[in-house]
C-alpha cells in the first residue's frame, strides 16, 4: 500500500467534515470502547480525543496484553524465574509488570535470575539450542494476534527436536472478554471499536453475537483518524436507526473471514480454556490451553502451575480502568504514586496501557 493512500486517512479536511457530521447526528450520549492499546494511543496521538463532540465518551478497554495479565500469572513468572534450572524468555514489556510485593522480572533479573528479553519467539528456540542443560520457558501472553506465532514456534521446536523448550500459556481471547464486559452491570458501553490486529486473525464471525444478543454495534477499525471517526459516525447512525451492526471498516487489512492459515496453526496447538483477566476475573473459554498432543512443551503441566484469584495490588484501580468504569485520572494514585518511571500497576507499565497513554498525552 502506498503512503499516498494512507495520507487520505489523516486528511484534516476530511476529519473536520466527519467531526461536524458526528456533532450534527449525535443524539444524547454515545459511550464507545476501544479494545486495543494501539487505538488508545492513536486516539490521543492524533488529537482526536480532545476534538470529539462532548457527548462522545471514550472508554479504553482490556486491549493491552500486559495490562490484562493477571497478578497470579505474574507471580507464576516470578516463581519460575527463581528456579536454577530455568531460563525465562520474554518480550520486554513484561519486565516491569508488578507481581507479589510489587516485585517484577527486572528485579529478579538484577538478583541473578536468568531472564532474557527476546524480540521474536523464534529467539527462544536459539536460546534453548544454546543451553541444552536448562529448560527455556517462553512466557506466552497476549491475544489471538501473537498466539499463532507462538504455536508456529512450538511446531518448529518439535521439527528441530528441541527437548528443553516450553511455553507458559497465558493467552487470552478478545470476543469472550467483550461478552463479560457487557454482562457486568457496572459497565455502560454503547458500542465497540474492535481491534485491527486481533481481527486480522479471527475475522468478524466471533463478534456477531454483539449485535444479535446485546444489540450493540462493533466495528473493526484501522488506526488512522479517518478510520476512527468514520466508525464512530457509523455507530451513531446505527444507534439512531435502532439497527446495531457488526462490520469491518478496515478492509484494507482485515478480511471478514480472518486469516485461516493463522487460525489453523493456532488451533493445531491450542484449545479454548478458562482464563483469569486482571480486574475482570475468570472468564470461561477466554484462554488458550496447550492441547494434549503438545503437552511435552507445556510449562504449566511440567511445573504444576495453577492460577487463582489473589488480592489486587494495593491502591491500584487497573481493574476498574480496564472495564471502563473509571478513567485513569480517577485513580487516586495517578500521576502521584504511580508514574511511568515508577508504575504501581500494569496499566502504567506498557506504552499501550490506558494509564500510560493518559499520563503521556492527556492535557489537563
Ligand atoms: Fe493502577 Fe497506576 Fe493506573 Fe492507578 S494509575 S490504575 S495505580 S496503573
Amino acid at each position: 500500500m502506498s503512503l499516498d493512500i494512507l495520507e487520505e486517512f489523516h486528511n484534516p479536511e476530511l476529519c473536520r467534515k466527519l467531526l461536524d457530521q458526528l456533532s450534527a447526528e449525535l443524539e444524547g450520549e454515545l459511550r464507545f470502547m476501544e479494545v486495543c492499546g494501539t487505538h488508545t494511543v492513536a486516539i490521543f496521538q492524533s488529537g482526536l480525543r480532545s476534538l470529539l463532540p462532548e457527548g462522545i465518551v471514550h472508554l479504553s478497554g482490556p486491549g493491552c496484553p500486559v495490562c490484562v495479565t493477571h497478578e497470579s500469572e505474574v507471580n507464576a513468572f516470578l516463581d519460575l524465574a527463581e528456579r536454577d534450572d530455568v531460563i525465562i524468555a520474554t518480550f520486554g514489556d513484561l519486565m516491569r509488570v508488578p507481581g507479589h510485593g510489587g516485585r517484577n522480572l527486572k528485579a529478579a533479573q538484577a538478583d541473578g535470575a536468568r531472564v532474557n528479553v527476546i524480540y521474536s519467539p523464534f529467539d527462544a528456540l536459539k536460546l534453548a539450542a544454546e543451553n541444552p542443560d536448562s529448560t527455556v520457558v517462553f512466557l506466552g501472553v497476549g491475544f489471538e494476534t501473537t498466539a499463532p506465532t507462538i504455536a508456529g514456534t512450538m511446531i518448529m521446536a518439535r521439527q528441530q527436536r528441541l527437548k528443553n523448550f516450553r511455553v507458559l500459556p497465558f493467552h487470552k481471547t478478545v470476543p469472550e472478554a467483550l461478552a463479560a464486559l457487557m454482562d457486568d452491570v457496572q459497565t455502560r458501553i454503547d458500542g465497540f471499536i474492535l481491534p485491527g490486529h486481533v481481527s486480522a486473525v479471527i475475522g468478524l464471525e466471533p463478534y456477531r453475537y454483539i449485535a444479535d444478543k446485546y444489540q450493540r454495534s462493533a466495528i473493526v477499525t484501522g488506526f488512522e483518524p479517518v478510520d476512527i471517526l468514520q466508525s464512530l459516525l457509523d455507530m451513531v447512525r446505527w444507534r439512531n436507526e435502532g439497527t446495531p451492526k457488526v462490520t469491518n471498516n478496515y478492509t484494507r487489512i482485515v478480511a471478514d473471514e480472518g486469516n485461516k492459515k493463522a487460525m489453523s496453526v493456532m488451533h493445531q496447538v491450542f484449545q479454548p480454556g478458562d482464563a483469569l483477566w486482571r480486574g475482570i476475573g475468570m472468564i470461561p473459554g477466554s484462554g488458550l490451553d496447550i492441547r494434549e498432543e503438545w503437552a511435552d512443551m507445556d510449562a504449566k503441566r511440567e511445573f504444576g502451575i495453577t492460577i487463582e484469584e489473589v488480592p489486587p495490588l494495593p491502591g491500584c484501580k487497573c481493574g476498574e480502568v480496564l472495564k471502563g468504569i473509571i478513567s485513569p485520572e480517577q485513580c487516586p494514585l495517578f500521576k502521584k504514586a504511580c508514574t511511568p518511571a515508577k508504575p504501581v500497576g500494569p496499566c502504567m507499565v506498557s506504552t499501550e496501557g490506558s494509564c500510560a497513554a493518559y499520563y503521556k498525552y492527556k492535557v489537563d
